[in-house]
């Protein structure tokens, strides 16, 4: 029997742990990427995901979130669901008990209301402070406000507001694991590019764009630029270079490499953590210096690791 083993993005850290304990008792890697997002979704010190999330361009905090099990190719996700913290949870949801894959916006707030989940304010004081700080009162937006979206979207890759605080002002949660039945998942979570059009989706819910898995070669999951990984479908082009040959490293480089491709004004960061189908770790970034984390089930604490640098022109 394998052991199993958990990679996470470097948010991860707080939940890997819990993620781990959940294979340790031969629980299985669904349940535990789960376990591990469901408690990066309610810190309160992560504007990115989940709880105190920052908001849209009105005010409105939006969850994204998509599982995906590699055994089936299974997967459930929610997008723009307000005024509940467990989006991961809700995207489980949709994958047991309903014939369809992505539920957005009121439909999903329906379904948490139906399912008996906790209504939560998920916009917190401090996250509501940062978005009129940013952004204005609401009260006084007028039509400029409305035509600044694009140029805040661009902004956002380096807001220096944002760099003062040691914050950027988007970002993701992504678990894989694979458990001792050699069965992989994969689970992402995130209140999306603060300031968003409304009703935007990312890349998170969009199964192959920022969330694939599949037991026969492996699983990949993305942050950053959310319009980049659907454009290419990033998640599922790593899996797929995998299938045919290419080792984890390669099809990182070689997904990463096809972004370079994209005609797009607001090319950003792009970050890509994967697992291959034996359960070895690995994880890249456009950005220098960013690492991921990885935690097996006979290590005591996570382990942060440098992902490898792929440098993508205009990114
Ligand atoms: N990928 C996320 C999105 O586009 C944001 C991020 O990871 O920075 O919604």
């Amino acid at each position: 029997m394998d052991q199993g083993i958990v990679v996470a993005s470097a948010n991860g850290h707080i939940g890997l742990p819990a993620a781990v304990d959940v294979l340790r008792q031969s629980g299985s890697a669904l349940d535990a990427v789960i376990a591990g997002t469901r408690l990066v979704e309610a810190n309160p010190d992560d504007h990115t995901v989940g709880y105190s999330g920052l908001p849209n361009m009105l005010g409105d905090v939006e969850l994204d979130a998509s599982v995906m099990e590699g055994a089936g190719l299974k997967a459930g996700a929610v997008g723009a669901l307000q005024g509940y913290q467990d989006a991961v949870d809700l995207a489980r949801k949709v994958m047991e008990t309903l014939p369809h894959v992505l539920i957005a916006g009121d439909g999903s707030r329906q379904l948490a209301e139906e399912l008996g989940f906790e209504q939560r304010d998920i916009l917190t004081p401090e996250a509501e402070a940062i978005w009129k700080k940013r952004l204005g009162d609401p009260r006084d937006r007028d039509a400029s406000y409305m035509s600044r979206v694009s140029e805040l979207v661009a902004a956002n890759a380096s807001d220096a507001d944002f760099a003062s605080i040691g914050e950027i002002p988007h970002g993701t949660v992504n678990f894989i694991a694979r458990d001792r039945d050699g069965n992989i998942a994969s689970a992402v979570s995130t209140s999306g590019w603060a300031w968003k059009y409304p009703g935007r989706l990312g890349d998170s819910p969009i199964i192959g764009a920022g969330n694939y898995a599949d037991n026969r070669w492996g699983a990949a999951a993305c942050t950053g630029r959310g319009e980049m990984a659907q454009r290419c479908l990033t998640a599922h082009s790593v899996v797929t270079f995998m299938r045919f040959g290419m080792s984890l490293e390669a099809a990182l480089e070689q997904a990463m490499n096809d972004l370079a491709h994209l005609d797009d004004p607001y090319k950003s960061e792009m970050n890509i953590v994967a697992l291959d189908k034996d359960g070895n770790p690995g994880a890249a970034s456009t950005a220098v210096g960013k690492t991921y984390v990885v935690m097996r089930e006979d290590m005591d604490e996570p382990e942060e690791r440098q992902r490898m640098h792929i440098s993508v022109p205009g990114t």
